[in-house]
C-alpha cells in the first residue's frame, strides 16, 4: 500500500519531511480493525511530530490522527461494534492498558502507557490503517468524509479544553484556527458570549471569527471589552498565557488546549491571584469523542477544509506552516462514497 513516511522529525529539511513510500498492508490483529482509509485530516499535532517537537515518536512512522474509512476486515477474538464496510472514525488516543491510576479513575486521557495514532502506532497518511476498535468512532450520517475528519482532533480536543472552562459565561479564545473555528460553534449555540483572538493584524481570521458571530474579535496584544470568565489558548503561543490571565475576571481559567508550547514568560502574582487557575488539556477520552460527536450535529458545526491528494502531504504541511491554509487541510486518499 502506498502511505507518507517520517524517517527522520527535525527541522530546517531542503525537501519535504515526508517520503511517498510501497510499504506492506498490516494484518488485524486480536481486537483490531484494518481500515481502508478514505480521508484523513492534518493537525497542528503532525507538524509538532515532524519537527521533532515532540519526544519518542515511533520510527519510521505513518502521521495522521484524524482518519475517516471503512472497515476492510476484523481482527478475530472480540466481539465488535463494527460490521465490515461501516464508516469509522479514528481519532489521536489509540490505546491505554485500562489498568493504571489514571484509566482506573476515568482519565485515560493519561494512562501511563498510552498509544498515540500517527505518533506512537502507524496512522492515516496511507491506504490503509489498523485500529484497536475499542477507540474507534461511529460517525454521524450528517457529515460526508471530508467534512468529518477535522472533528476527530481539532473538534474533539478543542472540546475537551471548552468543558474545562465549566459554565464561563464570557469566554475567550486565542488563536482563532481550526479547533477554535469548531468550538466557538458549540459556544455560540450554548449562548456564552465568545471573545476572538489572532495574531496581531490578522485581519482574515478576525473577519472568520466575526462571521461565526463572535461579539468581539481583535488582536492577542489587545484587552478585550469586559473582563473574562475563561480563555482557551490553541495557538502553540506561550506569551499568551500571562496575556490571557490578564484578561481574565477573578476565579476565571486559562485553558491551554495545545500539545506544545513555547515558554511562558514570567509574569507578577498579582495577575494570577484572586483564585485564577492555568491548566492544560491532554489528549481525549472515548467519553470526550462521544459528547462531541452527539453534539456536533445538533449545533450544525460547519468545517472549512482544503483538500489535497496523499502524495502531497508534505505541501499540506508547509501551507499549514506558513498559514496559507483557509481551513483544515484533508488528505484524499480513498474513494469518497
Ligand atoms: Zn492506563
Ligand atoms: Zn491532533
Amino acid at each position: 500500500m502506498l502511505a507518507m513516511v517520517l524517517e527522520r522529525p527535525g527541522k530546517g529539511r531542503q525537501h519535504g519531511p515526508l517520503q511517498l513510500r510501497d510499504v506492506p498492508k498490516p494484518k488485524p490483529g486480536e481486537g483490531q480493525l484494518l481500515v481502508r482509509v478514505s480521508t484523513c485530516a492534518v493537525c497542528r499535532t503532525d507538524l509538532h511530530i515532524v519537527d521533532g517537537e515532540l519526544p519518542d515518536p515511533k520510527l519510521p512512522l505513518i502521521p495522521g490522527h484524524q482518519i475517516v474509512g471503512y472497515v476492510e476486515e476484523i481482527g478475530t477474538g472480540v466481539q465488535s461494534k463494527f460490521e465490515i464496510g461501516d464508516r469509522v472514525g479514528i481519532p489521536w488516543l489509540g490505546w491505554t492498558d485500562g489498568e493504571c491510576v489514571y484509566c482506573q479513575s476515568n482519565r485515560e486521557n493519561l494512562c501511563n502507557r498510552a498509544r498515540f495514532t500517527g505518533y506512537t502506532i502507524d496512522g492515516g497518511y496511507a491506504e490503509f490503517a489498523i485500529a484497536d476498535m475499542r477507540f474507534c468512532f461511529h460517525l454521524p450520517n450528517e457529515y460526508n468524509d471530508v467534512n468529518v475528519s477535522p472533528l476527530l482532533c481539532a473538534g474533539m480536543l478543542g472540546y475537551r479544553s471548552y468543558r474545562k472552562t465549566g459554565d464561563a459565561h464570557r469566554l475567550g479564545i486565542y488563536g482563532f484556527g481550526n479547533a477554535a473555528h469548531l468550538i466557538a460553534q458549540v459556544a455560540l449555540y450554548q449562548r456564552r458570549k465568545v471573545f476572538a483572538f489572532t495574531r496581531p493584524g490578522d485581519k482574515a481570521g478576525r473577519e472568520s471569527a466575526r462571521s461565526l458571530g463572535v461579539v468581539w474579535a481583535g488582536g492577542s496584544d489587545e484587552m478585550p471589552p469586559e473582563k473574562l470568565d475563561a480563555a482557551i489558548i490553541f495557538a502553540p503561543v506561550g506569551a499568551l498565557v500571562p496575556a490571557a490571565l490578564r484578561a481574565l475576571a477573578k476565579g476565571g481559567i486559562v485553558v491551554c488546549g495545545g500539545i506544545h508550547m513555547s515558554d511562558i514568560p514570567s509574569f507578577p502574582y498579582v495577575d494570577l491571584w484572586g483564585e485564577r487557575v492555568i491548566c492544560s488539556v491532554a489528549n481525549l477520552t472515548r467519553r470526550d469523542g462521544e459528547e462531541f460527536l452527539e453534539i456536533a450535529p445538533r449545533v450544525r458545526v460547519r468545517t472549512k477544509t482544503e483538500m489535497f491528494p496523499l502524495e502531497e502531504a508534505n505541501t499540506a504541511l508547509e501551507k499549514f506552516r506558513s498559514g496559507q491554509l483557509n481551513g483544515t487541510a484533508v488528505l484524499m486518499i480513498g474513494t469518497e462514497r
